[in-house]
């Protein structure tokens, strides 16, 4: 996956979701890619497997366990980091849960707050204490992940929408306030991707449920972690130098308009 314009090589990449789905293909991309990968996630074996993975393929990294909606458990994947690796360069913050299909009005206060607290939340926290550490290596690359549900309004999604579109507004002010200390802040904007989140929970885990997330997509089929992972080290990557607070969507068409 890694070209020419993309070389990670001593580069440290701290990712958040990244036992699973979307964020485990990007850490392993940036470890084939030569960086140093901070295998961050709730699922304690998840991470070891892809520790595993990464290592049994030469590449270099750290597994921690983390909640990223609790401040500490942040700081302290971000203290073990340092430890191991002397500093961090590069963040992916994209550890996300998905909203069950239902109106505002049904949706339970404990089931907004929680996905508040880690869609949200997590990002806000992950940014906060991993800045500083950037500002003091002389700068550093973060992506955010939001969402097609960052971009437009989703039947259904209340909940989901406005922390996806939170993502997106918070990670512009923050693209704002540190481009002085070259640190650039982006957002990944995924549309729907073959995952354990759509494959086996928001479809139902059925054909059926996977048919009508893929008659979502003009491009007649759901896109692969691989391709969100391409588009996360092209953002980090020097070749995107001038790319500052921009919400890139990589969405195989759902979020363009109506009719296709
Ligand atoms: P996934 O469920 O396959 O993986 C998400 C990972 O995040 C899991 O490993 C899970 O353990 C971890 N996680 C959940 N809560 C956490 C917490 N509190 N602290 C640390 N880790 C936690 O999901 P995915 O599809 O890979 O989604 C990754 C991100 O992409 C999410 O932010 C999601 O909202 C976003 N996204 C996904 C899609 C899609 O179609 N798959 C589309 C748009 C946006």
């Amino acid at each position: 996956m890694a070209d020419q314009n993309q070389n990670y090589a001593g580069k440290i990449a701290f990712v958040t979701g990244a036992a699973n789905g979307i964020g485990r293909t990007t850490a392993i991309a940036f470890a084939e890619a030569g960086a140093h990968v901070a295998v961050v996630d709730l699922n304690g074996d998840g991470v070891a497997e892809v520790v595993a993975a990464i290592e049994a393929a030469g590449g270099s990294a750290v597994g921690i366990t983390c909640d990223v909606s609790k401040s500490e458990d942040v700081r302290t994947a971000l203290d073990k980091t340092v430890e191991a690796f002397g500093g961090i360069d590069i963040a992916f913050n994209n550890a996300g849960i998905e909203q069950q299909q239902i109106p505002l009005a049904d949706l339970s206060e404990e089931d907004f707050d929680r996905m508040t607290a880690i869609d949200l939340r997590g990002v806000f926290l992950c940014m906060k204490y991993q800045i500083p550490l950037m500002q003091k290596r002389g700068g550093g690359a973060i992506v955010n992940t939001s969402s097609g549900a960052g971009v437009v309004g989703i039947a259904g999604q209340a909940g989901y929408v406005a922390v996806k579109h939170g993502v997106i507004g918070m990670s512009k002010s923050a693209a704002l306030e540190y481009i002085g200390d070259n640190v650039r802040v982006n957002v990944i904007c995924p549309g729907i991707i073959e995952t354990p989140m759509i494959t086996d929970r928001v479809s139902g885990g059925t054909e059926e449920g996977q048919k009508k997330m893929i008659a979502q997509e003009p491009i007649g089929r759901m896109g692969k972690p691989e391709e969100i992972a391409a588009a996360v080290l092209y953002i980090c990557s020097d070749s995107a130098a001038f790319m500052v607070g921009h919400a890139m969507v990589v969405d195989g068409g759902q979020t363009v308009g109506l009719g296709g």
